[in-house]
């Protein structure tokens, strides 16, 4: 496909990039290769916008692909870190600043008894799994097909987003030792789920799930799905992981679990809660975290845990998001949702947007997604049109059809009108699309 637009500094940044870096990037979707074209080199990001190396503005639906929830620089959240990066930037002793952030995640996640903070989500969900193993004495853990919980070993099958984008099977270097011991199942099916316990009575020690899957482009769980998983953890004496990196602090003050108020018995938090800075977390109930080092045998660890500028972001970020901001947040994306819908309906494209809180994406098929293979029949080429003419256009989408569109308190009516002008284009090129 060829593009009618350049951007000649970042593709000579991106070269320079490929010579000393795999791919040119350190994580691999930002390399465009869903869509193809030169990813951008962004130098500078402020409210609901960024700036590339070539000067162009964008309307930015990615927010880091989740973390920048109030936009970018808040001057209360930069303030923050502006004082506490002129105190010294990492000591390796505990401080105050990650009591008051481990106290606001207790405080607004009611499961939450005691919270372990760590520097990414894949440690979040690692160091969860390896917990759950530990306190129930079990080896098996269950996944559903594309969910996504980090570069895990162990989590990294059928692992939707960026593996969904580049279509690895399985990734080399993972071993079979380490994959033999976790079951992957159909997402929003209970019947998969009762089977796997059937099957491997005693064996599992927990049920890891997106709280509501973000990473297969978006697609919540059915009435009851939750609650299924944590009553039949329950009845095996296996632990209901609810991962809400993704969903946690963004879909409501409490996550997905103030939307569907199912008790989960850990759960893993990240983007939101960093600020904008790597901070993240695992945590749950006290008897389960009571087996944790220094308390009890599992060991866990981290020279940068609890960072005094991370949490002094994800602190300053949290006490900003209060219901007016959810309110907010949610107001935009509904707004969104409908104008993406009708642009696409007027130019007789089949989609359906798909929508849990105020995280939302768009399939490319009238069919209803439940999970992986549904998402996965959806008319990728026509998000690859759709991609490349919002962005020529200024609005800054993922790129790639599995993921999340994120939008922010700062995205205003000027914001959302710029995404609206340049949505009938962005329709009429996904219609005339060919594959
Ligand atoms: N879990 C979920 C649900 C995620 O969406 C992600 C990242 O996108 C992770 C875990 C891994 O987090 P990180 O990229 O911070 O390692």
């Amino acid at each position: 496909m060829a593009y009618s637009y350049e951007a000649p500094v970042s593709q000579s940044l991106f070269d320079r990039a490929s010579v000393v870096t795999p791919g040119g990037v350190n994580s691999p979707v930002r390399a465009f290769r869903a869509v193809g074209g030169t990813p951008r080199f962004m130098v500078s990001g402020t409210g609901p916008y960024l700036t590339d190396a070539d000067g162009r503005e964008y309307v930015d639906l990615v927010c880091s692909w989740g973390p920048m929830i109030l936009g970018h620089s808040h001057p209360e959240v930069i303030a923050a870190v502006q004082e506490a990066v002129s105190r010294g930037t990492s000591f390796g002793t505990p401080g105050e600043g990650e009591v008051a952030l481990a106290e606001e995640i207790v405080a607004r996640i009611e499961p939450v008894e005691q919270v372990r903070l760590v520097s990414s989500g894949t440690e979040a969900t690692m160091s969860a799994i390896r917990l759950a193993r530990g306190f129930t004495g079990r080896a098996k853990v269950v996944k559903f097909a594309g969910c996504y919980h980090g570069h895990v070993d162990a989590l990294l099958a059928a692992a939707g987003s960026g593996v969904a984008t580049f279509g690895l099977p399985d990734t080399p270097g993972v071993t079979g030792a380490t994959a033999g011991d976790t079951v992957v199942l159909p997402y929003n099916d209970l019947d998969a789920v009762r089977a796997a316990f059937a099957a491997h009575p005693g064996e599992i020690a927990c049920v890891i799930t997106e709280a509501s899957p973000g990473n297969m482009g978006v697609v919540p769980p059915v009435d009851g799905f939750n609650a299924g998983l944590k009553e039949l953890c329950a009845a095996d004496g296996a632990l209901y992981i609810s991962d809400e990196v993704m969903t946690g602090f963004r879909t409501s003050k409490a996550g997905w679990y103030g939307v569907d108020g199912v008790r989960p018995d850990l759960m893993t938090f990240g983007k939101v809660m960093g600020g904008g800075f790597p901070a993240a977390a695992f945590g749950g109930r006290g008897d389960v975290m009571a087996h944790l080092a220094p308390a009890g045998p599992v060991y866990q660890a981290g020279t940068l845990s609890g960072n005094p500028v991370a949490t002094a972001a994800g602190l300053a970020q949290l006490r900003l998001l209060d219901d007016a901001a959810y309110a907010k947040i949610d107001a935009v994306s509904a707004e969104l949702r409908s104008l993406v819908g009708d642009a696409l309906t007027k130019e007789g494209v089949a989609h359906t947007v798909s929508a849990a809180s105020n995280m939302f994406s768009v399939f490319f098929t009238d069919r209803p997604v439940r999970d992986y293979e549904d998402a996965k029949k959806q008319d990728v080429f026509r998000f690859t049109a759709f991609f490349h003419s919002m962005l020529e256009q200024g609005v800054y989408l993922p790129p790639s059809a599995f993921e999340s569109w994120f939008v922010s308190t700062a995205h205003d009516e000027r914001a959302v009108e710029r995404i609206a002008a340049a949505l009938p284009a962005a329709a009429r090129a996904a219609s005339e699309a060919t594959a």
